[in-house]
């Protein structure tokens, strides 16, 4: 048995789940890995080099020759495909229209899933995604299922993408989170649902400080001092 701590956050596309997941690892001094941000590097390397992803011989060959790292600074994600900073590049929306059946294929998962069971394997970490709870740590110490009002989500997803001088529209912006919800929920491996010991965090209408102190008040329970 490990006796780090591991904290899994899983829900719909831009309900904050990472806004909240990085304030709870600098509060805490965890490690924090955005597990999305891998299944958007993989999407981009298919992207950029033409991957069939009906093919699953092209597939296994690509992801062989893809290479993940993380960067922490200042609790922010700095992703590397093959020692290439992509961080910014994975947010565009050519690999959020994409990334949902990328990361739909089992091939993909099983890879994405070992290096991040590796990742948490030690250390006392916060990890956001969608089959957190249910299938990369099963036995997570503590996890969360965060859900939000689709409207609210795109409006603040929007609101992040204009702040980076994206040219989007608030309608197309919907429209994706909509069709990633319904991808990520509907697909054959390892869907997103709710871990039956999960709890549940609505927070259409709580502010980021009033989340990370709800989410802190379950913690403190596992908290040695
Ligand atoms: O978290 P983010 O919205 O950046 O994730 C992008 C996409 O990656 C999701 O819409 C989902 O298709 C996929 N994903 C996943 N499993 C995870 C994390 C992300 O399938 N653990």
């Amino acid at each position: 048995m490990n006796s780090n701590i591991v904290i899994a956050i899983d829900g719909y596309s831009s309900c904050g789940k990472s806004t909240l997941a990085k304030a709870l690892a600098k509060k805490l001094h965890f490690v924090y890995v955005d597990s999305g941000a891998m299944y958007r590097a993989v999407t981009l390397y298919f992207i950029r080099n033409q991957v069939d992803i009906q093919n699953p011989e092209e597939v296994k060959k690509a992801l062989a020759q893809i290479h993940l790292n993380f960067h922490s600074r200042d609790y922010q994600t700095h992703i590397t495909l093959n020692d290439e900073e992509v961080s910014d590049e994975i947010r565009e929306m050519k690999v959020s229209e994409q990334v949902s059946a990328v990361s739909a294929l089992k091939v993909v998962r099983e890879e994405m899933v070992k290096q991040q069971q590796r990742m948490g394997s030690s250390k006392n970490i916060v990890m956001d995604g969608r089959d957190i709870g249910t299938t990369v740590f099963p036995d997570a110490t503590l996890k969360f299922f965060m859900t939000a009002d689709p409207k609210v989500r795109a409006e603040r997803r929007y609101k992040e993408m204009i702040a980076n001088a994206a040219k989007i529209t608030l309608e197309e912006v919907f429209e994706n989170l909509a069709h990633r919800d319904y991808s990520d929920t509907t697909r054959k491996e390892s869907p997103l649902t709710r871990a039956e010991d999960a709890i549940v965090l609505d927070n259409t209408e709580l502010t980021p400080e009033e989340q990370l102190q709800f989410a802190l008040d379950k913690v403190k329970p596992f908290l040695s001092n």
